[in-house]
């Protein structure tokens, strides 16, 4: 069973049922929060009925928003290894360093968990086809769990994104419209049919449930771990779905009597060729404004406007964390050195982390005697273009 509840607005906290469609908050155009019955779960479910279920995000299901098991589409997503990365840490002599490694997933990314969790929910809720602008991952996600739901699926991609991620839709059965334009145009294509054919447009942070499918990273951290969370999570950030998703877990998981009050530091790493976040928490400011001419091959960071760019900022905050930049070429460097050592073949997403990490570490803001999680995103083989 599910102990959702209702959604709620994240900026002006307005109140909506949740067994409707929704995509952004009616009142005010910002994203939804799928909202549960902490009170009556934290009676309930105990974390020790973990023990022995699957090995799937699904095994959180009570804190998940697909009320009947028959809707819960399954192709292996999430409960993907965490590992101490020894070899890694002796080249960068730090002992506390840990690796999530989400290119694992279904369709290679993390994004199968959020798309898996939105597709569900909207098979659930009697959506028949679903649509998505993407310039990576999210489009052969979504495709794959529509194939299974056997929904219709349209996907919008620039025309110059890499062969292998508009092969891999095709392959899934989505119909894929390629764009003369950048990401932002492909939003306006898929908006105008969303529209004239009432189709469910699961963009990122447009519909309450891909964060639910993401905050399961946060519960997996904290169980993978003992219970025992990291001091600083070092995230790629683009829509930064993942980023509030865990933040929004670990309060879950302290309302469930799960975990103390204690949390990581949230690290946003992003591409010197498209900061948005970084500016905006460097500047202080509540939200961030769009980035001009947004440049990186980091296709999942590429994101010059973020719809939730206030919970981003605010999940920053809240948990001392910080932002950061980094160079294409350093990714590169952070990446090959990740597959060297410690043998996994990861995103230049992946790859930011280490460089993150590595500034972090000269600046003196991360300790010798501290752990880190770095969350390899993705795996590198929709990438392989890089490293020709
Ligand atoms: C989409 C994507 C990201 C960014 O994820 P958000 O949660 O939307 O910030 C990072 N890495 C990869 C590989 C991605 O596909």
């Amino acid at each position: 069973m599910s102990y959702l509840s209702n959604l709620e607005c994240g900026l002006c906290g307005k109140e909506l049922e949740a067994d409707k469609i929704w995509n952004l908050c009616p009142e005010c155009s910002k994203p939804l929060l799928a909202r549960y019955d902490l009170e009556a779960a934290a009676k309930a479910f105990d974390k020790n009925m973990l023990a022995g279920r699957e090995s799937s995000l699904w095994r959180y299901h009570e804190m998940l928003p697909v009320r009947d098991p028959k809707y819960r589409l399954c192709l292996g997503e999430g409960y993907t290894p965490v590992y101490h990365a020894e070899r890694l840490g002796r080249e960068v002599s730090f002992a506390g360093l840990y690796i999530k490694d989400e290119g694992m997933n279904p369709t290679t990314s993390f994004k199968a968990r959020g798309l898996g969790m939105a597709v569900s929910r909207a098979h659930e809720l009697g959506v028949k086809e679903v649509s998505i602008p993407s310039a990576g991952n999210a489009a052969g996600a979504m495709s794959a769990y529509a194939a299974l739901a056997g929904m219709k699926a349209y996907v919008f991609m620039p025309q110059d994104v890499p062969r292998p991620f508009i092969s891999e839709c095709r392959a899934l059965g989505a119909e894929v419209t390629l764009i003369d334009g950048l990401i932002t145009d492909c939003g306006k294509a898929a908006a105008e049919l969303v529209k004239k054919y009432h189709r469910f447009d699961v963009s990122t942070l447009k519909e309450p449930y891909r964060i639910e499918g993401k905050k399961t990273m946060g519960y997996e951290v904290a169980e993978q771990m003992d219970w025992e969370l990291p001091d600083v999570i070092i995230y790629p950030t683009g829509g930064g779905t993942g980023l509030v998703g865990m933040w929004k877990a670990f309060a879950e998981m302290e309302a469930l009597g799960w975990i103390g009050p204690k949390r990581p530091r949230m690290v946003s790493v992003q591409s010197t060729g498209c900061a948005p976040m970084v500016r905006a928490f460097e500047q202080g400011t509540e939200f961030a404004e769009p980035w001009d001419g947004a440049k990186t091959v980091a296709d999942g960071l590429r994101v010059p406007a973020a719809v939730g760019d206030f919970l981003i900022l605010r999940a920053l905050r809240e948990s001392g964390g910080i932002a950061v930049a980094v160079a294409d070429e350093d990714m590169m460097v952070g990446a090959n050195k990740i597959g060297q050592t410690q043998g996994i073949f990861v995103a230049p997403e992946g790859g930011a982390t280490l460089a993150a990490f590595e500034h972090l570490r000269r600046q003196g803001w991360i300790k010798d005697d501290e752990t880190v999680l770095l969350f390899n995103t993705g795996s590198g083989h929709k990438y392989e273009h890089l490293w020709r």
